[in-house]
C-alpha cells in the first residue's frame, strides 16, 4: 500500500463543485488532492451547451478547461471510489481496495447518484435500454418510443432533448411505479402501475431521473443530512463536523445547476483557506 503525505485539503468528487474548490485552494498555496471514482468532470461530461456562463460552452469543453486549471494550480487528481471517511488526527478516506488519502480538511463534492427504478434486475438493463443521458444515447432512438421516468429537476429538460432528437417520448411521473422492464432483444416495454392498474408502455429505452439520491454512502453517520439525505451546511459550506465541508449537488438546498456548483465549490474553498490560515496564525 502506498504511504501518502497528509495533504492540507482532500476534495472528494471532481465534478464542477469539486474541481472549482480544488483549483481555489491549490491557487492559495495549499496542498490539495481531488479524488474521483470516474475521473474529472462529474455530470458535466454528459451536458451539451451550457448557457449560464455568458457564453455557450459544451460540458466536456468546460471539463477540459477546469482540469487544465486544476493541473496548473498544482492539484493532484486521483482515481478512487471512496468507501469510508473517518476522522483521527486528520481525516482519512479509503477505497475498498485499500487506497487511502489523508488531509486536515475535507470538502465533499460527490453530487448525486444516477436515478433508479428500484428493480432487482436494474443493473442488467444498463447498456440494453436503460439510460440517464439524453444527449449520449438519445440519437440511437430517433423515430422510436422511449420513456422518461421522473418529473421536475432535469427530467423535463431531458425529455425535450429527446423529442428534439426525434424520439417519441412517453413521460412516466413519480406516482407511477415501474414494476418491471421487458424485452428479449434489448428493452421493449416498461410495465407500470397506473391508478391501481398494470399498464404496458412500449419503449426501446427508459431514461431515468427518479430517486437521484446524494452519493454519501462513505460519509460518517454523524454527518447531519436533510430529509432527502443531502448534507446540511452553513452559508460557507461548513458542516457541523470539524474541518468537513460540503459543496454542489450533494448539499441541502443546492439549485442543481453547473454554475451554482462551481460557485459553491469556490465558496467552500474560501472558507477552508480562511480556516487553515487562522490555524497557522
Ligand atoms: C440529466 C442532467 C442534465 C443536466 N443539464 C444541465 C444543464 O443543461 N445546465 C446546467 O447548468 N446543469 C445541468 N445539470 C446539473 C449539473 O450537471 C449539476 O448541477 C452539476 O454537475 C453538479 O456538480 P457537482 O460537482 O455537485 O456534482 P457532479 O457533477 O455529480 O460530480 C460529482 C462527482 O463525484 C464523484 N463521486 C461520487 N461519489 C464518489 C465516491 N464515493 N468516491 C469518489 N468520487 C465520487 C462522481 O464520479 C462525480 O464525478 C444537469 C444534470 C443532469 C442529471
Amino acid at each position: 500500500m502506498v504511504e501518502r503525505e497528509i495533504k492540507d485539503v482532500l476534495v472528494i468528487g471532481a465534478g464542477p463543485a469539486g474541481l472549482a474548490a480544488a483549483i481555489e485552494v491549490a491557487s492559495a498555496g495549499l496542498a490539495c488532492v481531488c479524488v474521483d471514482r470516474l475521473g474529472p468532470g462529474g455530470a458535466l461530461i454528459n451536458l451539451g451547451a451550457i448557457h449560464e456562463f455568458g457564453e455557450d460552452i459544451a460540458g466536456p469543453d468546460l471539463v477540459a478547461r477546469l482540469t487544465d486549471q486544476a493541473t496548473a494550480a498544482g492539484v493532484e487528481l486521483a482515481f478512487g471510489e471512496i468507501a469510508t471517511l473517518e476522522q483521527g488526527a486528520a481525516w482519512t478516506a479509503r477505497t475498498d481496495s485499500g487506497e487511502s488519502w489523508s488531509a486536515h480538511v475535507v470538502i465533499v463534492a460527490t453530487g448525486l447518484l444516477k436515478g433508479r427504478l428500484g428493480l432487482a434486475d436494474e443493473a442488467d438493463w444498463e447498456g440494453r435500454g436503460l439510460s440517464h443521458c439524453a444527449i449520449c444515447d438519445g440519437p440511437l432512438y430517433a423515430g422510436q418510443p422511449v420513456a422518461v421516468v421522473g418529473s421536475g429537476g432535469w427530467a423535463d429538460h431531458e425529455a425535450a432533448e429527446l423529442q428534439a432528437l426525434g424520439a417519441i417520448v412517453t413521460r412516466v411521473s413519480v406516482d407511477q411505479p415501474v414494476i418491471s422492464l421487458e424485452g428479449t432483444d434489448g428493452l421493449e416495454a416498461l410495465v407500470l402501475e397506473r391508478a391501481g392498474n398494470r399498464v404496458r408502455v412500449p419503449a426501446r429505452a427508459a431514461f431515468v431521473y427518479r430517486d437521484e439520491r446524494p452519493s454519501l454512502d462513505f460519509a460518517p453517520e454523524s454527518l447531519a443530512r436533510d430529509g432527502s439525505g443531502h448534507i446540511v451546511v452553513d452559508g460557507n459550506g461548513r458542516t457541523a463536523l470539524p474541518s468537513l465541508f460540503g459543496a454542489g449537488d450533494v448539499r441541502a438546498g443546492s439549485s442543481r445547476h453547473a454554475k451554482a456548483a462551481l460557485e459553491d465549490g469556490r465558496r467552500a474553498a474560501r472558507a477552508v483557506i480562511a480556516a487553515l490560515k487562522r490555524q497557522v496564525q
